[in-house]
């Protein structure tokens, strides 16, 4: 039985989830989904299509990456998951897709340099992508975290993305923007001499950013 609040969480987790995977992000049974809980994590069970996920179909991976073994099992991903919410406090969603032009961009090992100012969404002057290891694996999960140092999003070679956020609404919304990004970075390498923007510039984008929007 979930209590109020797991509910709540979990129910959020489940929209999440079945919103980046109707937005075509997640193609089949890929990507997963979590969420910071109590001293572990909720997220997505492994392998469940994206339309049979129910809050109670979640799994609670506690700080030791223990699990209740006689229910669903956690998404292979539960190790870069659970390592990202132990080494950033600034964290409490992670999302991980397929997503089409990110992937493939991904898939030539390369990140996302500053060819468009909305790059400093992701937190830095670049979107890094961390070299290939095999999905489900600890040496993935470190070298994602590398690849996040300073930042909210990181692709992953021959595979795909890793967005994070405060909350979910904000992760899932990095996860588009990289998305974005990597579908115009692709089409302006196509044109050829792409225009990188430099360190300073980038800079001043993150400090404006700060103070975009609608601040009360
Ligand atoms: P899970 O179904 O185990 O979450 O795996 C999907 C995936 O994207 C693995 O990298
Ligand atoms: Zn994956």
């Amino acid at each position: 039985m979930l209590t109020e609040v797991t509910l709540a969480i979990c129910e959020s987790i489940v929209t999440a989830a079945q919103m980046l995977s109707e937005q075509g992000l997640s193609p089949g049974t890929s990507g997963n989904v979590s969420s910071r809980y109590k001293n572990g994590m909720l997220i997505t069970p492994s392998g469940v299509d994206y339309a049979a996920l129910t809050p109670d179909t979640l799994v609670f991976v506690d700080q030791n990456g223990q699990y209740q073994h006689d229910a669903l099992k956690p998404s292979s991903e539960w190790q870069f998951h659970l390592a990202i919410y132990q080494h950033r406090q600034d964290i409490n969603a992670v999302v991980h897709t397929h997503s089409e032009a990110a992937t493939a961009l991904a898939c030539t090992g390369r990140g996302i340099p500053a060819f468009h100012y909305m790059v400093a969404i992701g937190g830095g002057e670049n979107i890094r992508c961390a070299p290939y290891a095999t999905f489900g694996t600890e040496t993935l999960a470190h070298k994602a975290l590398e690849a996040l140092e300073g930042r909210m999003a990181c692709l992953l070679a021959n595979h795909g993305v890793i967005a994070c956020g405060e909350n979910l609404r904000a992760a899932a919304r990095l996860a588009n923007e990289v998305e974005v990004l990597s579908a115009q970075y692709s089409r302006a390498l196509g044109i050829g001499d792409v225009q990188i923007l430099d360190t300073q510039e980038m800079q001043t984008v993150l400090a404006k950013f700060k103070g975009y929007g609608q601040t009360l």
